[in-house]
């Protein structure tokens, strides 16, 4: 393996965990690992932090216009990059900013791309890669057959380790064309002000078990104290109990917390082929039979409006 180039993210100044997962996949390949990172509202010190993880130098686009999402130029200078730091593979997080950036970078440097990556590749025989398909009820094994190679990585696929040292951080010349700003995000704004679903490492998600909308108060209570997101089923924001924004499923948003906690849900395949990343899985519901129990980590069987009060005033006493 030559050089691994890692496109990473950021949000209010700092690196997403995605994109740490994604420094840390690249390490694991063992190859020389640089970074290019782009926008002014990550700090210097943050990027250099990144050599904990096994970045040994870090490519800074330090320039205001590159904040907000300018995907089509974000691939350009990472096709550049590429080609100046005769980087042969291209690894980053397979998320909603990763998987367009990666298939216009597979366009200009003519590379094999593969999304949803599980494992580190096998290079003992070309190199070969697991990904996670059919919303994680399977995998395939893939042979990437280009001279460069575009990795995806999927949420939670690689750990997040510190390894020792600390990465340089050099200035990088950006070249994008002014074609490439057509579509420039100006703001951004939080659907609510709590914490994001997508990105979220607990979430506390609801069912047609709750009855109604008015009973939402105690998982908001739960996930308040855990500091989680709240997420729900599909008919419950059907029926608009909750905002579209929060429901979960193959249909919906797509979370892979360290825990999700499902209340009332029965566990349809649907739902579950949202939640299926998670680390850890408690469902709480009265009927032992919920097909939810067969995904859950832990089962708690019981009334909800019995049990989670409970739970939160047990956590709240911890
Ligand atoms: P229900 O199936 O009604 O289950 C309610 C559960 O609450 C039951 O298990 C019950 O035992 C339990 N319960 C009742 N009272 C209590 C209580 N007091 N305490 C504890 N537990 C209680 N669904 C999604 O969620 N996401 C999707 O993305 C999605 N996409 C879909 C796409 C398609 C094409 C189709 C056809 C369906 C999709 N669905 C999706 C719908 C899915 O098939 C299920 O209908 C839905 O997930 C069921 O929601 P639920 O579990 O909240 O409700």
């Amino acid at each position: 393996m030559s050089s691994i180039l890692v496109f990473v993210e950021s949000a209010e100044g700092a690196v997403k965990k995605t994109s740490l997962e994604a420094v840390c996949y690249a390490k694991g390949m063992g190859g020389d690992v640089t970074v290019i990172a782009f926008g002014n509202e990550v700090s210097e010190s943050e990027l250099s932090d990144l050599g904990k993880y096994g970045a040994s130098k870090v490519l800074h686009v330090n320039d205001e216009k590159y904040n907000k999402g300018v995907i089509q130029a974000y691939a350009s200078v990472i096709a550049d990059a590429m080609e100046k730091e005769g980087a042969d593979v291209l690894v980053l997080a397979n998320s909603s900013l990763g998987n367009p950036v990666s298939a216009r970078v597979a366009v200009k440097v003519d590379a094999s791309l593969v999304s949803n990556v599980t494992e580190l590749p096998d290079t003992s025989a070309g190199f070969k890669v697991k990904r996670s398909i059919y919303t994680g009820k399977a995998f395939a094994n893939v042979d990437l057959t280009k001279d460069k190679k575009i990795l995806a990585i999927k949420k939670n696929a690689a750990e997040v380790k510190e390894v020792g040292g600390s990465a340089t951080v050099e200035p990088f010349a950006a070249s994008a064309p002014d074609g490439d700003f057509s579509t420039n995000i100006t703001k951004t704004e939080k659907a609510t002000g709590e914490i994001l679903l997508p990105e979220a490492e607990l979430v506390v998600s609801g069912g047609r078990g709750l009855k109604g909308p008015e009973n939402w108060g105690m998982i908001e209570e739960l996930a308040k104290t855990l500091g989680a997101a709240t997420g729900c089923s599909k008919p419950v924001s059907d029926m608009d109990w909750r905002p579209h924004h929060e429901h979960v499923g193959q249909t919906g948003v797509k979370v892979s917390p360290q825990l999700y906690i499902a209340v009332g849900i029965s566990g349809a395949i649907q739902h579950l082929a949202g939640v299926n990343s998670s680390k850890n899985i408690v469902v709480i519901n009265k009927d032992p039979e919920a097909p939810f129990f067969k995904a859950a980590d832990y089962g708690i069987v019981g009334d909800a409006f019995e049990v989670v009060p409970k739970l939160t005033e047990a956590l709240k006493a911890a």
